[in-house]
């Protein structure tokens, strides 16, 4: 009789007892159904195909996109005294031989394979002459071509389930968002499959978000609330990620870059030294972090506004995986949404992909902006209604204040319509101030009925006005990703005065943590 799941569970991991929908899922797999398992980052996927693969008769194979990741995964399986290998471009010939040798001799428990490698006809013939437990494949977002992770053979892998209809397949990912889950299914061939989709919630996680004024000095006061603490710092551009590094080091924090643009050595070389060291402070772009594991990362800072709410998820995510209290900090402005606006209009994707990229940024401009509970908002943008307020968030901490911004926002919305619709929001705030220039009067603006009508805020305050009503979808930025404003078609509901408008003040991220200190 094969050993049972908890005996496993005992005597290989050491662990006492499954944790949330762990069994069940091993349960599904070693019954021989499929499962897509939504798990966030930490939950514990790797043993619910891991265990399984131990129970089954013959080898599980796991699809990986990551190399580092595999070799990882196959260390910690040796240390436990399972028979694990992996399968990549980092093998050489002689050590690939020797793997398969294993396959097929029926000596391996876990075989870790990319999925370049594994989609060979020479290796699917492998795996016919083989005895298969199960297929696993992870980080199976992979396969969704919305998402930056995105990989083109991630797509071939329903031949799996083409030929070997009997074999169980499990698919895992922490992305959890509908659309992606609807194209796993649809793209792996998973219609069959039993879905776990676990809590996304992260009690242990305090996120605070606030407007950039003054980076570096906003994320140095932050950084001294970590002296010493291990985290992840985000920046969008590789030059700024350098940079930052650069002045970290300076000012004596133990801070190192990471990003595509350095060579594998030096990537390998920081990556290492973050886990295995105490308190290093990663600076990097988003290429940085999936399949991360380091337990007790303690914040993760983004200093600018990250793509998406799926984005930011994951990447917060990475902090306070021990469950120990973690801060999620960031602070944007709304020149990081002009820019990645145009990042969307220049890069090469179809039209359709640029719409739901610009909607997703705009989600995310709204969860900054927003004066609810945040992790009520990262939640429901994962389809999961969590009865908060949470209590420890920025915005339940210290509520907004907000104020009765009808009046300016119509100033704001008939200032954009009557000049035509075609400026970005420096020259509208412009008319809207009453500000002369050549430039004024050359396109006749100083003639506008709205030339002056907002003379009574100043630029400061009209920005943080314009920023918000693109936050609330109350305007909406160009296609073409030139800072270009229009209005939306819920503009009209405030300009014939049936909406009234209600807006932040704006802060810095900063007051919450003090309040907190103080309390
Ligand atoms: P994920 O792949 O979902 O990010 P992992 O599989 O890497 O998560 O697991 C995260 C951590 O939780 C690991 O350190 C793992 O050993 C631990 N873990 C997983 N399941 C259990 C369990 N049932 N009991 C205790 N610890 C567990
Ligand atoms: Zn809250």
């Amino acid at each position: 009789m094969p050993p049972s799941p908890l005996d496993i569970l005992h005597s290989v991991f050491g662990y006492t007892e499954f944790r949330g929908p762990q069994q069940a899922i091993v349960d599904q797999l070693i019954e021989g159904g499929d499962a897509l398992v939504l798990m966030p980052t930490g939950g514990g996927k790797s043993l619910c195909y891991q265990i399984p693969a131990l129970v089954r008769q013959g080898t599980g194979i796991v699809v990986s996109p990551l190399i580092a990741l595999m070799q990882d995964q196959v260390d910690a399986l040796r240390e436990a005294d399972v028979s694990a290998a992996y399968l990549n471009s980092s093998l050489g010939a002689e050590d690939q031989r020797e793997v398969e040798r294993r396959l097929l001799a029926g000596e391996l428990n876990l075989l870790y394979v990319a999925p370049e490698r594994l989609l060979t006809p020479r290796f699917l013939g492998l795996l016919e002459s083989t005895e298969v437990a199960l297929f696993a494949i992870d980080e199976a977002h992979c396969v969704s071509q919305w998402g930056h992770d995105f990989r083109p053979e991630y797509r071939e892998l329903a031949v799996l389930h083409q030929r070997f209809p009997q074999i169980p397949r499990i698919a895992l990912t922490a992305t959890a968002d509908q659309r992606t889950r609807d194209e796993i299914v649809e793209r792996l061939a998973l219609q069959d499959a039993r879905q776990f989709v676990s809590s996304f919630d992260r009690p242990n996680i305090r996120y605070q978000v606030g407007l950039r004024h003054n980076a570096r000095r906003q994320l140095m006061e932050f950084l001294e609330r970590h002296r010493g603490e291990t985290g992840i710092v985000y920046a969008l551009s590789r030059r700024k990620v350098d940079e930052t590094a650069t002045w970290l080091t300076e000012a004596g924090i133990e801070a190192l870059p990471y990003h595509a643009g350095l060579d594998a050595a030096t990537r390998n070389a920081n990556q290492r030294r973050f886990l295995r060291e105490d308190g290093v402070v990663m600076v990097a772009t988003v290429a940085f972090g999936m399949g991360i594991d380091k337990p007790d990362v303690r914040f993760v800072a983004h200093l600018d506004l990250p793509r998406s709410m799926e984005g930011y998820y994951q990447e917060t995510g990475r902090a306070g995986r021990d469950g120990l209290p973690s801060d999620a900090w960031m602070i944007y402005g709304l020149s990081d949404v002009v820019t990645m606006s145009q990042m969307i209009a220049q890069s090469e994707s179809a039209d359709e992909r640029k719409r739901v990229e610009r909607q997703k940024l705009e989600s995310q401009l709204a969860y900054a902006e927003a004066t609810q509970c945040r992790r009520e908002l990262l939640l429901a943008a994962f389809g999961e209604t969590f009865h908060g307020p949470c209590g420890h968030c920025d915005n339940c901490i210290e509520p907004p204040k907000t104020w009765d911004a009808t009046v300016p926002a119509q100033k704001a919305l008939s200032a954009v319509y009557r000049s035509g619709q075609r400026f970005g929001s420096g020259h509208v705030i412009s008319i809207l101030r009453g500000e002369d220039s050549t430039r004024m009067t050359d396109l006749g603006h100083d003639r506008l009925s709205t030339f002056g009508i907002g003379a009574d805020m100043d630029e400061k305050q009209w920005r943080s006005v314009f920023r918000q009503l693109l936050a609330m979808g109350l305007l909406e930025a160009d296609a073409e990703g030139f800072g270009t404003l229009r209005l939306s078609k819920a503009s009209r509901e405030v300009l014939v005065g049936n909406r009234s408008v209600r807006l932040r003040e704006d802060a810095t991220p900063a007051r919450a943590s003090r309040r907190r200190r103080d309390s």
